[in-house]
Order: C-alpha cells, then sequence, then structure tokens
C-alpha cells in the first residue's frame, strides 16, 4: 500500500465514523474482510491458536487480536470517542419562531467552531418492536438538517474581543421554523431508512450532532488533511490497517476504547475492566498470563499538539512537534504520560530501523499536561507502555488539522515491529 491510498481509506474511514458507534461498526468490518472471526462476550470462548478474533463492548469499544503460540504482543490502543454535542433525552425546545435541539457538550471541545457549521445527527437508538422486544440500532442521518448562528456583531460590538459562549445558553442548533416537527416521528422515518418498520415505541438514544463538512486535503502539496474526529481515529485507523496487515503468526493487538475524552471511567472505557477481561480469557492460566503482560508492550496513540506557528510560545522550544515530521512520542516526568527509557528506546530502534523519523514532546513546565490511556492501561494491567501520537493543530475543534506525511510513517514504524 502506498501512502496517497493508505490517506484516501483514511478519509473514507473519518467520514463513514460520526460516533464512537459508527467507528467500531467500521472497524469490525474491515476486520471480517481481514478474516477476523467474531467473538461474543456473553458466550464461552473457544479459541484456536493461529486464529484472528475481534469482540466489542458497548457497540462503542473494540479489541482485536491475533492469537499465535508466542504471547509477547505488540498492543496498540486507541480511543474512539471524541469532543462533540450530544443530544438531550428530550431534546425539542420550540421557541422564537423555530424548532431547536438541547444539546450537552461532551468532552473538552472548543466550542466557538461549531458556530455557523452545516450540522447532523447520527448514534444509538433503542426501541420496542412488534414482539415486545428491545432492539438496538445505529442512525447517520447524513443530511445537513441544524445549524448553530453566530450573533452578529452589530449586536455584539466586542465579539472580537471578549465574547464567551454558554454551554447551557448559546449552542441550541435551529433546524426548523416549522413547529410542527415530533422527534419521535423523526427517529422512526431514520429507523425505517434502515428498514425497521416494526416499531411500537422508541425508548432512548444517544446522538451526536457532527459536521457535514468531509475530509480533505488541504494545501500547495496537500500538505495537510483537515477533519473532524482526528482526535482520535487518526491513531484507530493507522493501528486497525496495521493489525489487518500482520502475519496471523505476530502476536499483536488492537485496542479502542470509548470515553477517553470524559476521563475513561466506563465500562466500555480504558479505565474499565475491558481490556483485562479479554486478556484474562486469552490467558487463563495466571502464570502464562503474567508472562504475556511482561513480555508485552503497550503503544497508546493518542494526538500530540504540533507547534502552532502563531502562537509559538505556547510550547516548550526544545520540545516542540513539526507538522509532517514525524510520530511524536510523549514524555512527562509526572506520569501523565507513561513512556519510560525502556519503552520509548525500543520505539526509537525500529524507527531508526526502518528509516522513519520521530520527535519528543514535552509540554511546558508551566503549563498543565493533558493525558491519555496509556498511563490509566499500564495502571491497570503493569504493562511496558509508550504514549505516542502524530502531530495535529486546532485538538478538539469541529475540524482537526493533520499532516499528510505522518500517519502513513507511523504505519510503517508498526510494521516494521516484528522485523
Ligand atoms: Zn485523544
Amino acid at each position: 500500500m502506498n501512502k496517497d491510498d493508505f490517506n484516501e481509506g483514511l478519509l473514507g474511514f473519518l467520514d463513514a465514523s460520526p460516533t464512537p458507534f459508527h467507528a467500531t461498526q467500521n472497524m469490525a468490518k474491515m476486520l471480517e474482510n481481514a478474516g477476523f472471526v467474531r467473538l461474543i462476550e456473553e458466550e464461552k470462548w473457544k479459541l484456536k491458536e493461529g486464529s484472528k478474533y475481534y469482540v466489542t463492548r458497548n457497540d462503542s469499544s473494540l479489541i482485536a487480536f491475533t492469537y499465535p503460540k508466542a504471547s509477547n504482543y505488540m498492543m496498540l490502543g486507541c480511543h474512539t470517542d471524541s469532543p462533540n454535542l450530544k443530544l438531550k433525552p428530550n431534546p425539542v425546545i420550540k421557541e422564537h419562531g423555530v424548532v431547536k435541539f438541547a444539546v450537552q457538550p461532551y468532552g473538552g471541545l472548543l466550542l466557538n467552531p461549531w458556530f455557523d457549521r452545516d450540522l447532523s445527527l447520527a448514534g444509538k437508538v433503542s426501541y420496542l418492536n412488534a414482539k415486545d422486544e428491545i432492539k438496538e440500532t445505529l442512525i447517520d442521518v447524513q443530511k445537513s438538517i441544524a445549524i448553530i448562528p453566530s450573533l452578529a456583531i452589530h449586536l455584539d460590538k466586542k465579539a472580537n474581543e471578549d465574547r464567551t459562549v454558554n454551554k447551557q445558553t448559546d449552542i441550541s442548533p435551529i433546524l426548523s421554523t416549522n413547529d410542527d416537527f415530533e422527534f419521535s416521528d423523526f427517529i422512526r422515518w431514520q429507523l425505517e431508512k434502515n428498514e425497521i418498520r416494526d416499531v411500537k415505541d422508541i425508548y432512548a438514544s444517544e446522538l451526536s450532532l457532527y459536521t457535514t463538512q468531509k475530509a480533505s486535503y488541504v494545501g500547495l502539496r496537500d500538505d495537510f488533511i483537515a477533519s473532524a474526529r482526528l482526535d482520535n481515529l487518526l491513531s484507530c485507523y493507522v493501528g486497525l490497517l496495521s493489525l489487518c496487515s500482520a502475519d496471523a503468526e505476530e502476536p499483536m493487538l488492537l485496542i479502542a476504547s470509548d470515553h477517553e475524552e470524559v476521563g475513561s471511567r466506563s465500562s466500555s472505557g480504558a479505565g474499565g475492566s475491558f481490556l483485562e477481561n479479554t486478556l484474562t480469557r486469552m490467558y487463563p492460566n495466571y502464570d502464562d498470563y503474567m508472562h504475556m503482560i511482561r513480555t508485552s508492550i503497550m503503544i497508546s496513540a493518542d494526538n500530540a499538539h504540533a507547534l502552532h506557528p502563531n502562537y509559538a510560545d505556547k510550547h516548550d522550544k526544545n520540545h516542540s512537534p513539526y507538522i509532517n515530521k514525524g510520530t511524536v512520542i510523549k514524555v512527562n516526568a509526572n506520569q501523565k504520560y507513561a513512556s519510560n527509557t525502556t519503552s520509548i528506546s525500543r520505539f526509537m530502534h525500529v524507527a531508526n530501523r526502518v528509516g522513519e523519523p520521530y520527535q519528543q514532546f514535552v509540554t511546558r513546565s508551566d503549563m498543565g499536561c493533558g493525558s491519555t490511556i496509556g498511563p490509566i492501561t499500564a495502571t491497570r494491567l503493569g504493562i511496558e507502555t509508550l504514549d505516542i501520537g502524530l502531530p495535529t493543530y486546532a485538538m478538539h475543534s469541529i475540524r482537526e488539522l493533520a499532516g499528510a506525511d505522518d500517519a502513513f510513517s507511523l504505519y510503517k514504524i508498526l510494521l516494521g515491529w516484528r522485523d
């Protein structure tokens, strides 16, 4: 596979995955095409050496793995969720001549970029069917149905100096001037598009707004990739393609977890039991399990802040990653990142061997440092862990920016891990 094919696939994956549910569904499809067999958590497992498997939890987190004789796994961790605006359970507000949606922010999103965007809606819906069974399905409206209009500058002369955004009152998207809108009818209509017609009742839903602007190249030489949800579908895609390209005889595992953006504390988040439960079922003998844990490595891949050219003083000048200059190794003395001498040198050694660049990131000592799934996994499992990420601008905006070279470069390093 060359870089152009790799990036074309990436753009398609980003557009087809407006929510963690859709990302998980798309990853599952790609894994099945690559010969991975689905496991169901509620069933008993009989794993066969030499086979490849995947399992999901909450339809929003996924673990996929080869199952060879050797158990010194190269594990890759990433997350399926991104900051967004989610609908409240009773979402419809009719006032001032329009129908609006009531929303709650999910994760630490940059709110300003959500204004004046063409928005659609996607997520998971549960309903009661004609046989009185509760069913769940995914919906994706796809069409632009809502928008959050800015307040004109004439009505707020200080808009460019000191406008703030109130999360309760300022960000309700409008969707119609026709107030006969009924939310349950709207959902039924979406279900009908999925050929689901025997709906007696709509129960619950987890629906997120997303921009309908497609992922695309930007730049004189297509230098950049602009898209929603690059954090962290970019890492999910690199991990997925690496695993799909791996030999079944190479011990490799991918975990893509939901809820990283809100702290990972959930049954399907990295702070939950999903990975530990799965690894225990793969290695029920405790001695085998510990041997696997202590000979494996977890590479936690979550995007890194590239040095913003207009805000260069936000970075430590000796640890400022550039776009299109390679994967970023994240280091933090206070263990906000789990990288240590052993895991960093293993990564550098492989990158040097395959001739791919890398950079190092340390946040300014007078600024707070974000964290990610690496330290959480290291704490839960006691596994050697490395935190890396691809350099990006505008993290947590509705449209983030990455380099067109970096994801393919990381893919090559991961493929070179076993050589
Ligand atoms: Zn992230």
